[in-house]
């Protein structure tokens, strides 16, 4: 029996859209597992551009006090690029959380769903994204910036890789593949022949967790190789693991396998604390418009709910991360009041009460069983 409570990060863009969909599916699940004696109590705290106007700050004090008080964070998107980073208060929430707290792995899973038109019907990958260093240079300098520009037509961007957070995401990786219990692969996506150094690092650092885990198969693709395979045979993969930007892009890519960003899931995860925030940004040319897809809000809802399970070994609450997983599936499969980018003509929110449907219907199915 536990009171999990959530810190809830509107965001920026379709972030209030997105993040208040996912609310409703959370309200619907809270009400189930309160049967049970537990409860999802969410606290709603300040962030991004709303919380600059009306307080100076992207990412107010409280809220980053507040949100590591709580036993998960669940974040919307923000529209940094519109942020002037380095002012006073203009701060980039999302790498606050992921480098500060130390949410080190960025899991980000995709399936193909039946109903959906997409590019593939057999897709089923995890994208294992390494969070706090790599090409994000805001992330790789005690002091300012790691973009350094010595004179007016010349930037360097600098690269952080280091053994430490390279074997800690490979650990990850495997630990994602031997659960799932599908393929039993892990690929790594590097680019050795040319930052020889870097990649190097990474692969050696890979190579080297491989070795705990001889049940699973490792290989090694160039980024550049990969991201054709991925387009021309997405279902021979299972997990693949990479330092912070190729995981970016990758992720963003096997979204676009099966049906778009809004069906695109993600997990922050560090070891105490995680936050759930979709792959997609805050959208601007939709934002507004209530048309934004929130399943990939709902299913990063559902990520944090299964690892705070995992972590507090609470049966209860995998049955309602798993049940929010299947009524998203129903949802689809009916295919009645999706969102544009589905080819449907629905609202974020009809979306949303969709699932809370599904979530009824499945629910009392099982209590039928
Ligand atoms: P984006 O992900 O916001 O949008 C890319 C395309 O996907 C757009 O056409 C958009 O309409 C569509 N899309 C995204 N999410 C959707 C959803 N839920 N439903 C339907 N369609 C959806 O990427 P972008 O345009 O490159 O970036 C916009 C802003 O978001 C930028 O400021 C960028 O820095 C920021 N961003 C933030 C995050 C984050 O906060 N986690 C992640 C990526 C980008």
């Amino acid at each position: 029996m536990k009171n999990y409570r959530i810190a809830v990060l509107a965001g920026d863009g379709i972030g209030p859209e997105v993040v208040e969909g996912t609310r409703v599916v959370l309200q619907a699940v809270d009400d189930l597992l309160r049967q049970g004696g537990s409860s999802l109590d969410l606290v709603d705290m300040a962030m991004g551009l709303e919380a600059y106007e009306n307080c100076g700050h992207t990412l107010p004090p409280e809220t980053l006090v507040g949100a590591q008080e709580c036993d998960g964070i669940l974040m919307g998107p923000i529209m940094n690029h519109i942020y002037a980073i380095g002012e006073p208060g203009v701060v980039n929430p999302s790498k606050v959380f992921r480098k500060e707290l130390d949410l080190f792995a960025n899991i980000r899973p995709v399936r193909a769903y039946p109903g959906i038109k997409a590019l593939y019907q057999d897709v089923d990958i995890v994208v294992v994204r390494e969070n706090t260093e790599g090409f994000y240079a805001d992330r790789n300098v005690l002091d300012g910036n790691g973009e350094l520009r010595p004179d007016a037509d010349t930037v360097v961007s600098v690269r952080v890789v280091t053994r430490r957070a390279s074997e800690r995401i490979a650990q990850t990786a495997f630990e994602v593949a031997r659960q799932r219990g599908g393929k039993r692969r892990v690929s790594v996506a590097h680019k050795a022949n040319v930052l020889r150094k870097g990649c190097g690092l990474f692969l050696e650092a890979c190579r080297a967790v491989a070795a705990d885990f001889p049940d699973i198969t490792l290989d090694a693709f160039h980024v550049d190789a990969l991201a054709m395979h991925l387009v021309m045979r997405p279902s021979e993969f299972d997990v693949i693991v990479s330092t912070n930007l190729f995981g970016d892009v990758l992720s963003d890519l096997t979204a676009g396998l099966v049906g778009g960003l809004g069906l695109a899931p993600g997990l922050n995860a560090g070891r105490s604390l995680a936050m759930a925030q979709a792959v997609h940004g805050s959208a601007p040319d939709i934002a507004g418009l209530n048309i934004a897809n929130p399943i990939a809000e709902i299913l990063s809802a559902a990520l944090l709910l299964r690892w705070l399970a995992e972590r507090h070994g609470d049966t209860a609450l995998i049955r309602i991360a798993s049940l929010i997983e299947e009524a998203v599936a129903l949802t689809i499969k009916e295919g009645t009041g999706l969102t544009p980018d589905l080819g449907g003509s629905g609202s974020t929110l009809d979306v949303a009460h969709s699932v809370v449907e599904s979530i009824g219907t499945l629910a009392s199915l099982s209590i039928g069983a």
